[in-house]
């Protein structure tokens, strides 16, 4: 069995709540068949706070094997570096993170706060807050680029605001088998981070032709006027629906980029931001002189159908 302790920091609670819903595995199935052994959950634990601090010293003791360590939460360094505005007990919980890591054959950043900051560290940032392994898009948070846990990893970047449930679950599933795991430039794992969420959105045909919504609660592309950052970031939200239905752009409302290290970006989420009459930030891998001229080929082109924006859902 493969132990889990998942810690708290700078944190909403979100990734907790996300992993509830999770289906495959659930969560209830990582205990029962994918070999996870839960030692604590500030949520879903039931024991005294006693048994709580009592874990934490045999794992910094190494009396007890820590195999996985959860952290949910960006890691708030305020006041002057010394994390005290974020303590339990009058520790820092920056250092009771940094103490169990290094006791950790792997640690997981779940959540974009954990990974690098995340809402906490948006401007102005009075919390000092910065991720485990990132500062931002930065290497080095709370641990330096070349840090690596027990098992010989960086820290692994579950990102999202909140995490994907399967991306939560799946990634722990496999560590527990301790099967190998390809990570991204942003140690992301390939698995939940190789595909945009671009992918799997309804509105792509609206997109493909340039037909798009100025306005919310319209069918067409959110891209040029809305701020949609689907193009742009990588998850599966269109791929593998949360709860099983539905993701951000179905609801009608634009990707917000969640996964991606400058999230939350600093202007108005809802507004695509422009330069003349194209977007700052094109799709990924996309070059800018092409894509205008792509764009107002397809444009041109766009069947009535589409333009009419009254294709049956
Ligand atoms: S709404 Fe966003 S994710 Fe959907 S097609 Fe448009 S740009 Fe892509």
């Amino acid at each position: 069995m493969a132990t889990l302790f998942w810690l708290q920091t700078g944190a909403c609670g979100g990734d907790s709540l996300a992993i509830l819903s999770a289906e495959s595995p659930s969560v209830e199935q990582l205990f029962s068949s994918h070999g996870v052994e839960l030692l604590w959950h500030p949520s879903l634990s039931h024991h005294a706070m006693r048994h709580h601090d009592e874990l934490i010293e045999r794992i910094v003791s190494g009396r007890q094997s820590l195999d996985i360590l959860c952290v949910e939460g960006s890691i708030v360094t305020a006041p002057r570096g010394t994390g005290l505005y974020d303590s339990y007990q009058g520790r820092a919980k920056m250092e009771i993170a940094r103490e169990l890591a290094v006791r950790a054959g792997v640690v997981v950043a779940m959540g974009t706060c954990a990974a690098f900051g995340g809402v906490h560290a948006a401007t102005p940032n009075p919390g000092d807050c910065i991720g485990l392994q990132f500062d931002r898009a930065q290497p080095g948070g709370l641990f330096a680029p070349d840090w690596r846990s027990q098992r010989g990893l960086p820290v692994i970047n579950v990102a999202g605001c909140p995490a994907h449930p399967h991306a939560m679950t799946q990634t722990l599933a496999w560590l527990a088998a301790g099967l190998p795991l390809k990570l991204d430039e942003l140690n992301r794992p390939l698995t939940h981070f190789s595909t945009v969420v671009h992918q799997g959105c309804t509105r792509n045909e609206y997109h493909e032709y340039d037909i798009e919504d100025h306005q919310p609660g319209g069918r067409a592309c959110l891209f040029f006027n809305l701020g949609c950052q689907g193009p742009l970031t990588r998850a599966v939200c269109n791929s593998d629906l949360w709860n099983g239905v539905s993701s951000k752009t179905r609801a009608g409302v634009p990707c917000f980029g969640c996964t991606s290290p400058d999230f939350p970006r600093d202007n108005d989420l809802f507004r695509t931001e422009k330069i003349g009459e194209v977007p700052l930030r094109l799709p990924l891998g996309v070059e800018r002189p092409r894509y205008m001229a792509y764009k107002n080929l397809a444009r041109a082109a766009a069947p009535q159908r589409v333009r009419d924006k009254e294709m049956e859902p």
